[in-house]
């Protein structure tokens, strides 16, 4: 096997400036992946990940794209496809979330996250399949959350992450035949801006994994290159934990 068993594949991150988006575009970049990833509003974060992949010599593109929003999702993809020339790997990461209980639960809040959250995978998933060669790979970023929720507050976060889990195993049944690989990693508690380590929840989320503490954003993007990669062609359709045994 190379040490870069990526090399001359063309992936599509959404929401890759920061926390595990990053994380995933880091390592597929290393190895040897041409990279376009998408992100919200600053540019910032953005362009100092792009700087340091391209000093590495790295193929990086950043494309600024609401996610909640149709046609920029799709508009990302295309432009992701003209510029690399095709796709191979598509990684739906983006997605937000927001704590409260159903009667206290702002409808704007509930658009943005069925926005984000399902609608984004969904118009990424279905503009890029057309560019996906076979033996292509989708992997879905879903959250231990569509099947474990700890405390009050995350029934509308948990519904969206359940859809990923059932979308994925419908697409994989939809791409099988084409020898492209759907799966949903679900990740636990990972130190990121969206959920510190150190952050007002962090201590009761710690207690529920087995080893008492957060995961890193390493820990789901060495996952997700590997199945990414050359050697993962007989898993798909899976909701594959990475969540410190969050659900044991
Ligand atoms: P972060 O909030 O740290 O990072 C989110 C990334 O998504 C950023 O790059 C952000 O870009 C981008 N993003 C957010 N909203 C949009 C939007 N509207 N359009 C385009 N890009 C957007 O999140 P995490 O890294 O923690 O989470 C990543 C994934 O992992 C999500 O699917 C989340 O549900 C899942 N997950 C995370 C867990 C955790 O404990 N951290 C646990 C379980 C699941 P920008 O810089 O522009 O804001």
């Amino acid at each position: 096997m190379s040490s870069a068993p990526l090399t001359g594949r063309r992936a599509f991150v959404t929401g890759g400036s920061r926390g595990i988006g990053a994380e995933i575009v880091r390592r597929l970049a290393a190895e040897g992946a041409a990279v376009a990833f998408t992100y919200s509003a600053s540019s910032a974060h953005a362009d100092k990940l792009v700087g340091e992949l391209t000093s590495n010599g790295a193929t990086v593109l950043a494309i600024q794209a609401d996610a909640a929003d149709r046609e920029q999702s799709i508009a990302a993809v295309e432009r992701a496809a003209a510029e690399l020339g095709g796709l191979d790997i598509v990684v739906n990461n983006a997605a937000v979330a927001h704590i409260a209980p159903i009667d206290d639960f702002p409808a704007e809040e509930f658009d943005r996250l069925v926005n984000i959250n399902i609608g984004s995978m969904y118009w990424t998933t279905r503009t890029a399949v057309k560019h996906l060669g076979d033996g292509a790979r989708i992997i879905n970023i879903g959250s231990i959350n569509a099947d474990r929720i700890p405390g009050p507050g995350l029934s509308v976060y948990g519904m969206t992450k359940g859809a990923v889990a059932s979308f994925t195993r419908g697409l994989a049944r939809d791409l099988g035949d084409r020898g492209i690989t759907v799966n949903n990693v679900q990740p636990g508690p990972i130190d990121t801006d969206a959920n510190p380590d150190q952050g007002d929840f962090a201590e009761s989320l710690k207690a529920v994994t087995t080893q008492g503490r957060y995961g890193h954003t390493t820990d789901v993007a060495s996952f997700v290159s590997f199945l990414a990669g050359p050697e993962s062609g007989y898993i798909t359709g899976a909701n594959l934990n990475v969540d410190g045994g969050f659900t044991v």
